[in-house]
């Protein structure tokens, strides 16, 4: 048991070792060229603390003398601090389903006394006190092979840089112990690609409805069917409720909403709630019949728009400035991509399966005509969409670039998933050609909606397999700068 009763195995400074070098011919004689130096690291209580900049909950701040802490009785336990912090300094409790770290011993220092650390050390390697004077001490140097660029997130340390960590070229080096992150992706898995399916299906409905209106075609067509809105509905609570899963203490979910002011994770959490609740509220009006058309239709582009939110804000939890692979344009990008293709396949599968029609029994003639119509538009812009698809996914596995120092995951992604990644390609390609397959026979001979629907299943199950695959690679791409 140590000061702060963490269990075997877990702790809140850890000692790294970094190794390299190699053996090198003098002449007849082979020369060792090797070195060993360790760095002693805990959390750096930042200036410009990313983990508490990011945690919804607002479970981490910033004491009035700097020092950054957890309220676990806030933490949700989504894990989301530790794949932020580029000190690798945060540490899961699995027992209590929260996040834990270094508190810099504030009991002590709050009875003027060092943290238990610096009091421990038998070297004396480490010290602490204010700035100015440990700048006299130590000089003004905060990094050192392997740890990020201190502007990241502005740590309060300094450090006397072992000689080996400023090697020309920076040599590869082993670092241990460098433990793998555990990132509990499935369920985030599921929740992301779920709720924008259910986004980008709402929203495709919701515009040919508006274009239906236009052309006078409601009289006798719903593309927003009951059947359909609701099965929407389950989609989005589905993927809620999935991604509770994702957290250590799923009955404190209801604190993810706190830190609106600047966690993109807690806007994500708001827009998917609002967007859930008016899905919630429009399937009521639809079940009880309840509502002019004209509420109706408000409600239901409040709803498209808080979806398109929902998903931008999503991207943004990706982007953090401490994982340079992420910081790109290509996230929003490929989830508004994703959104799209699986919306407008969801819809084609949607309205050859179960339009609504006031008077389809009279009209069957005008559906079975209008639904290949429709169709034909979703499957052109589809081909659109297939197209800067592909491009996005070249352009960033072209620029991909993981940081120098990014220890923490294999460097070497793009070659261990070359295969994996092709097949999503192949996958998604061919789910699109099947429906260009059904553009051409049209032009020819137009097809009996059945047969149109049982192309736009296969379809629709091809690319959903892809955007899995697509997605499980997403977060295997994951590498964030220092340790
Ligand atoms: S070292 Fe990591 S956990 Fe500590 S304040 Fe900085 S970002 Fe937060
Ligand atoms: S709520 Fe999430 S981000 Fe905040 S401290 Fe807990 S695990 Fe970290």
């Amino acid at each position: 048991m140590d000061k702060h009763g963490l269990d075997a195995g877990r702790t809140w400074r850890q000692v790294y070792e970094i190794s390299g070098g190699s053996w090198e011919q003098i002449g007849e004689a082979w020369v060792p060229d090797v070195f060993a130096y360790h760095i002693s690291l805990a959390c750096n209580h930042c200036d410009k603390p990313i983990c508490a900049e990011i945690c919804p909950s607002h479970a981490i701040t910033k004491r009035f003398d700097g020092i950054v802490l957890i309220d676990v009785e806030k933490c949700l336990g989504c894990g989301y601090c530790s794949w932020a912090c580029p000190y690798a300094a945060l540490d899961y409790d699995k027992g209590s389903g929260h996040m834990t770290k270094c508190t810099f011993c504030v009991e002590r220092i709050d009875k003027g006394r060092s943290p238990e650390c610096v009091a421990a050390c038998p070297m004396r390697v480490l010290d602490f006190g204010d700035q100015e004077t440990l700048i006299v001490k130590y000089g003004s140097i905060n990094s050192s092979y392997p740890l990020p660029e201190p502007d990241l997130t502005e740590p309060q340390f300094l450090v006397s840089p072992h000689s080996d960590s400023q090697r020309p070229n920076n040599e590869p080096a082993d670092v241990t112990p460098s433990a793998p992150l555990d990132m509990k992706e499935q369920p985030l898995i599921g929740f992301t690609l779920l709720s924008q399916l259910a986004a980008g299906t709402f929203l495709a409905l919701v515009i040919l409805e508006a274009l239906s209106i236009q052309t006078g075609q409601t009289t006798y067509t719903r593309w927003l069917s009951s059947k359909t809105l609701f099965g929407i509905t389950l989609m989005m609570i589905a993927s809620m409720l999935v991604s509770l899963f994702h957290l250590g203490t799923p009955q404190k979910a209801y604190r993810a909403f706190a830190n609106l002011k600047t966690s993109w994770l807690s806007r994500e959490i708001f827009f998917a709630a609002a967007f859930g609740g008016l899905l919630v509220l429009l399937s009521g009006m639809h079940w009880l019949n309840f509502g002019a058309s004209v509420a109706q239709s408000v409600i239901a582009w409040a709803a498209a728009l808080t979806g398109m939110l929902l998903v931008y804000c999503m991207s943004r939890v990706y982007m953090l400035r401490t994982v340079p692979v992420w910081k790109s344009p290509h996230i929003p990008l490929s989830f508004f991509i994703t959104t799209l293709m699986l919306g407008e396949l969801a819809a084609i599968v949607a309205i050859t399966n179960w339009p609504e029609s006031s008077t389809l029994s009279t009209a069957p003639e005008g559906i079975k005509y209008l639904i290949p119509i429709v169709s034909q538009w979703l499957v052109l812009s589809l081909f659109g969409l297939l197209v800067i698809d592909m491009l996005v996914t070249f352009v960033w596995w072209a620029n991909f670039d993981p940081p120098d120092s990014g220890l923490h995951q294999s460097a070497n992604t793009q070659e261990r998933f070359r295969y994996i990644s092709g097949l999503r390609m192949v996958l998604t390609f061919l789910g699109i050609s099947i429906m260009g397959a059904f553009l051409y026979q049209y032009s020819v001979d137009p097809i009996p909606v059945i047969q149109l629907s049982t192309l736009a299943w296969l379809s629709f199950g091809l690319v959903l397999v892809a955007k899995i695959i697509g997605r499980n690679l997403f977060y295997k791409s994951y590498i964030r700068s220092g340790l």
